[in-house]
C-alpha cells in the first residue's frame, strides 16, 4: 500500500528543525525511517509533513565529554554497533545495537528513532534504562534532559511532545570493575524482542555487588528495570546462587504483553530465565 501523500522538507539544523515542528502541527520526524514508513504504508500514521532530520550533522555521531558519553539521536545502529568509544566505555550500548535486526536494519535505523518509537519489543530501550542515560529533548526556544527512567509511558508512548526533538543521549562513562550483557529471544521473523534483557553490575572491594541494574524490553507495554532483582543484589556477594534467587523477582508486579509470537506467561518465564543468565555473564565481565 501506498502512504498518503505528504510536503517533505529537510532542514539542515536543530534550530530549523524545532522551528519547522513549532509551525507545522501534522507533522513528523523522518530518521531512518524503518518504522515510521512502514507505519505511513499501513497507513497507521498519515503525516501531512514529513521533516526528514537525516542529514543534520550535530544529530549525528559519539564522543566523549567531561564523563559522559554524548550520543547523536541520528546515529545508526551499525554506527553505535562499531564505535571504539561505545566498546570501551559503555559496551552495554555496542552489544546491544549488534543485537538489533539484520544488517540493512542496522545501517539506516536510528537509536533516536527507536527511543522515541517506543516500540514495546525494541532492544535499546532495555540498555539506555540499564546505563541510566539521560534524554535531550529540545524544542523552540527550550530544552531539557529526560532521565530514562521516565522517558517511556506505554506502548508507542513516551513522555515526547509533538513540537519536540530528541537530540542527544547521554551516558555516564563505566567506572573501573564493570560488566554488562545484552541478551535476548528475538521474534524469528522480524528479530524484534519477545524478550530482551541488559544487564549492568559494578563490583565492589570485596567482589561484592556494588550497583546492580537490570531493564527488560519485550515482556510489557513498556521497558521497565527489574527494581526488585536490583535491590535484592545490591551489596551482596556476586555468586550464582544470589543471582538465581534474586532473578526469580525480575517480573515482580508487571503485566506481561500476550500475542501469536508468545503466551504472557512464556515472556515472564524468559524475563525471569534471561535476567538470571544476563547478571551472571555481566559478574563474568566485569571480573575480567
Ligand atoms: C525488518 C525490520 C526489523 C527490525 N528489527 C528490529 C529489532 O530486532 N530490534 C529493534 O529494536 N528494532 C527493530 N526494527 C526497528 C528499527 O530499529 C528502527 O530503525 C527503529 O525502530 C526506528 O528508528 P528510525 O531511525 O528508523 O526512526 P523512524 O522510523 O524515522 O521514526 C520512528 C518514530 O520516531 C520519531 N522520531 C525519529 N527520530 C526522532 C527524533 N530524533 N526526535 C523525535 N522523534 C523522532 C518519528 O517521528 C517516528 O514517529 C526493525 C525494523 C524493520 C523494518
Amino acid at each position: 500500500m501506498f502512504p498518503r501523500p505528504f510536503d517533505y522538507l529537510r532542514p539542515t539544523s536543530v534550530a530549523e528543525a524545532t522551528r519547522l515542528l513549532a509551525s507545522h502541527a501534522e507533522a513528523k520526524v523522518l530518521a531512518g525511517g524503518h518504522s515510521l514508513l512502514p507505519m505511513m504504508k499501513l497507513r497507521l500514521a498519515s503525516p501531512r509533513v514529513l521533516i526528514d532530520i537525516g542529514r543534520i550533522p550535530e544529530l549525528t555521531g559519539i564522543r566523549e565529554e567531561n564523563g559522559m558519553l554524548i550520543i547523536g539521536a541520528c546515529t545508526t545502529h551499525y554506527a553505535a554497533e562499531s564505535s571504539p568509544l561505545l566498546r570501551r566505555h559503555c559496551p552495554l550500548l555496542a552489544e546491544t545495537a549488534a543485537a538489533i535486526g539484520d544488517v540493512q536494519v542496522r545501517n539506516r535505523g536510528t537509536i533516536g528513532g527507536s527511543l522515541a518509537h517506543a516500540d514495546p519489543a525494541a532492544d535499546w530501550p532495555a540498555a539506555i534504562l540499564a546505563v541510566e542515560a539521560q534524554l535531550k529533548l529540545v524544542r523552540r526556544g527550550a530544552e531539557r534532559l529526560v532521565p530514562a527512567r521516565d522517558f517511556f509511558v506505554d506502548l508507542l508512548t513516551t513522555v515526547m511532545q509533538s513540537d519536540e526533538l530528541l537530540t542527544e543521549i547521554h551516558v555516564p562513562v563505566n567506572p573501573p570493575r564493570t560488566g554488562s550483557a545484552y541478551l535476548k529471544v528475538p521474534q524469528p521473523a522480524s528479530g524484534f524482542a519477545l524478550t530482551g534483557v541488559a544487564a549492568q553490575v559494578t563490583l565492589g572491594p570485596n567482589n561484592t555487588l556494588e550497583r546492580v541494574a537490570v531493564g527488560i524490553t519485550g515482556v510489557s507495554s513498556k521497558p521497565y528495570r527489574a527494581t526488585a532483582t536490583e535491590q535484592a543484589l545490591q551489596g551482596q556477594a556476586a555468586t550464582a546462587e544470589a543471582v538465581a534467587q534474586a532473578a526469580t523477582q525480575a517480573t515482580a508486579g508487571v503485566e506481561a504483553l500476550a500475542d501469536i509470537h508468545a503466551s504472557a506467561e512464556y515472556r515472564l518465564h524468559l524475563a525471569r530465565v534471561y535476567t538470571k543468565r544476563a547478571l551472571l555473564r555481566a559478574i563474568e565481565r566485569a571480573r575480567g
